[in-house]
């Protein structure tokens, strides 16, 4: 039950302070600042099921889930249980360990494009990798993003990459050489015509395509299935491969992926967030005859010390076989339309413009009219009321991403109550903005 205690942050406020002495901006990624909603974070003791516990004894139903990985909930007993076992066994090898297999065999299972994987430690590193596995295998250099679509933080991706930058209002980064960028060419979000035209301007020179299949970096953004199946028809005209950035919605939208979910398969898929449980992993993985480049099956470098590693193989394996529970996804569906029918709905009852929606445990709304398609249509949402909010429902006990530019998470540990709770919140907050 969320009992509603006065809001005290004055142990956060000084720990943050210490912080921001020792770290730069007081953190270790940017987001977690919480710079776009009034700079005065929330810093966290402990974290269970649906719920955060901060520093000065504030409870929060958290829609964040560590930015995705805690579908399970926080702390699941199921995930520490096998943990605590691995952990005797020992938490890095730095060699082959059967975990790795059983991980495999079950992204294998699950996702339509995957036939073969290669774990590493980050979201990033899945994406950096598959673009040098889209160059080595066609053996071109160009690639086609995204406006707003993130996909980690290596410099070719640094061109209008959504919330991290945008939030920061920094156009492209600092210290990112221009060769590095020259290389990547920025379409529009659901619009193929975009897509085409940067194809017919650079003929057979096109190495892919890489997309997030449903935004989570601009805010929520819903792929049409047309713009999907279009990119996978141009990808298939000009010889360039296809690549869905699975990062967030791996596991989140679908058992087999937002692929699965929209039925449109991509040669390449890249993981992260859910795949690791709460640990560090990220993977990448396709069709056979493209992964075979990979090292030491073929010539492409790419490598890890703690890649693979059992602890976070145990989480990963732990985290997936609580999701195949039958029903899973469908439960997570109810309860996330629920909670975002509530919000916009306290938004309209109080006369502001909203839109927004979910697909399973991923939703997220913007304070203007919709529909919002692209990165564009998402920066007519109304900022300034979005950080009053945010600060609202903070102060209510509800943990919500700190910007606008960010996609919420469900869990199967959210309950009704959670729910129900969140939107009675909802209704105070709209009412003051
Ligand atoms: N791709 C997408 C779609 C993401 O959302 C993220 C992280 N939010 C990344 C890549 C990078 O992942 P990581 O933060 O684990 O490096």
């Amino acid at each position: 039950t969320i009992t509603k205690a006065a809001f005290k942050t004055d142990n956060s406020q000084r720990i943050f302070k210490e912080a921001q002495d020792l770290l730069p901006g007081g953190v270790n990624s940017p987001v977690r600042a919480f710079k776009s909603v009034g700079g005065q974070p929330i810093v966290f003791d402990r974290v269970k099921g649906p719920y955060a516990f901060d520093v000065d004894g504030n409870k929060y139903v958290d829609y964040v889930g560590s930015w995705g990985p805690a579908i399970c909930g926080h702390a699941n007993d199921q995930v520490n249980a096998a943990l605590i076992k691995q952990l005797e066994k020992g938490t890095s090898f730095g060699a082959p360990c059967e975990l790795e297999n059983t991980l495999a065999k079950m992204v294998i299972d699950r996702v339509p494009s995957v036939e073969m994987v290669r774990f590493c430690n980050s979201g990033t590193e899945a994406c950096l990798s598959v673009l040098r596995v889209m160059r080595a295998h066609t053996g071109r250099e160009k690639i086609i993003k995204f406006e707003g679509c993130y996909h980690g933080h290596a410099d070719p991706f640094l061109v209008q990459a959504g919330s991290g930058v945008m939030t920061l209002g920094l156009p492209d980064s600092p210290g990112v050489p221009k060769g590095a960028t020259g290389t990547t060419l920025c379409a529009s979000y659901n619009d193929i015509e975009s897509v085409k035209k940067i194809f017919a301007e650079n003929k057979d020179e096109i190495a892919g395509v890489i997309l997030e299949p449903v935004v989570g970096n601009s805010g929520f953004i819903v792929p049409d299935k047309s713009f999907l199946e279009g990119l996978r028809t141009e990808c298939d005209a000009n010889g360039a491969l296809l690549c869905f950035d699975e990062v967030m919605t791996g596991f989140r939208v679908d058992k087999g992926c937002a692929q699965a979910y929209f039925g449109v398969t991509p040669d390449l898929t890249t993981m992260g967030k859910v795949i690791g449980g709460g640990l560090p992993v990220g993977a990448y993985g396709g069709k056979r005859e493209i992964m075979e480049i990979v090292a030491p099956a073929g010539p492409m470098y790419q490598a890890g010390t703690l890649s693979g590693n059992p602890l976070a193989m145990t989480a990963g394996i732990e985290t997936l076989n609580i999701l195949s529970q039958p029903g899973a996804y469908e439960e997570m569906d109810r309860k996330t339309k629920t909670l975002i029918e509530g919000i916009l709905k306290a938004g309209k009852d109080n006369g502001h413009a909203v839109c927004g929606g979910n697909i399973r445990g991923m939703f997220g709304f913007f304070f203007c009219e919709g529909p919002v398609k692209s990165f564009q249509d998402a920066t007519k949402s109304d900022l300034d009321k979005f950080g009053r909010w945010h600060r609202g429902m903070l102060e209510r006990g509800v943990y919500l991403a700190p910007s606008q530019y960010e996609a919420g998470f469900t869990g199967m540990q959210h309950s009704d109550e959670d729910i129900a709770y969140t939107i009675k919140m909802a209704n105070e907050v709209m009412a003051t903005l």
